[in-house]
């Protein structure tokens, strides 16, 4: 797919973080943990950006402010072309409605007594679409599961179905977005080049821009078009993905590469 010259998501020096109980159960204090420091980041119509960081560099917490959940302390999140934290709160589910998200851990983003059904529904009823019978069908076969799993619970279904069924519901609304927040780190490594797979397939059936985060630059190889490179909540590096591979600039990615060099 080309990559348009439009802008799908533009982060603005964004910083953000959260109040925390401050040490101590006596304490009614409560304390700002920055997690995200000063973050720009663009990402183009039609193209597919995977920002790479350890455990805990903030990757979750920048797809929060993404999907309009965590409002940053001080900067700008311009998702196609409007502003998400200043618009009246309908208008900004109208705008994310144009956004599709698969969560971290397909064992446990998916309610345990609920048939797969009705949490494919789900989306379709919080944005009133009709038809939900057509698109069950229609995107249970883009993600190549059988009618049946609307029958079954989640516990019936193994890691690498549980994450189609949490892609299909991530797109059932026709999302120009897809944002996956490390898809693969819960699955097997032979299911998790299907599901790589899977993404790529649906980047190009579905016209998708996507935005995944990982700590794996084994799977980013496989996704990313261009990657960004988060540590400790900053943008370290970003670029190309095979340049970035092959000729890293910050330190941190240079230990990032070489550590996975040596795993493979
Ligand atoms: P990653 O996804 O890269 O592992 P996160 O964005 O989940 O990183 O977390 C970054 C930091 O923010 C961590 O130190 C984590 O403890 C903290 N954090 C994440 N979520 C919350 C929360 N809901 N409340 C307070 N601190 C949080
Ligand atoms: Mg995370």
């Amino acid at each position: 797919m080309s990559v348009g010259s439009k802008v799908a998501i533009k982060l603005e020096r964004v910083t953000a973080g959260y109040l925390t109980a401050a040490r101590g159960w006596r304490s009614l204090r409560r304390r700002l943990e920055v997690v995200l420091n000063n973050v720009s980041l663009e990402v183009y119509n039609g193209e597919r950006v995977v920002i790479i960081g350890e455990s805990g560099s903030g990757k979750s917490t920048l797809l929060r402010v993404v999907l309009g959940l965590l409002k940053p302390l001080r900067g700008r999140v311009v998702v196609l072309g409007k502003e998400v934290y200043s618009l009246p709160w309908s208008e900004r589910v109208r705008v994310l409605r144009a956004v599709g998200y698969v969560p971290q851990d397909p064992y446990k983003a998916l309610n345990p007594s609920l048939k797969i059904r009705y949490s494919l529904m789900e989306p379709l009823e919080a944005l009133g679409i009709g038809d939900p019978e057509g698109r069950m069908a229609r995107v249970l076969r883009l993600v190549q599961l059988s009618e049946e799993v609307m029958n079954y619970y989640p516990t019936d279904l193994s890691g690498g179905m549980r994450q189609r069924v949490l892609i299909a519901r991530a797109v059932i609304h026709d999302p120009e977005i897809l944002v996956l927040d490390e898809p693969t780190s819960a699955l097997d490594v032979s299911i998790q080049a299907q599901i790589i797979n899977l993404i790529n397939d649906l980047y190009e059936k579905l016209n998708l821009t996507v935005l995944v985060v990982t700590h794996d630059l084994g799977v980013a190889q496989y996704l990313a078009d261009r990657a960004v490179i988060l540590y400790k909540g900053e943008i370290v590096e970003e670029g190309f993905f095979e340049d970035v591979l092959h000729s890293p600039r910050n330190n941190y990615t240079k230990l990032l590469i070489k550590s996975y060099r040596a795993s493979i």
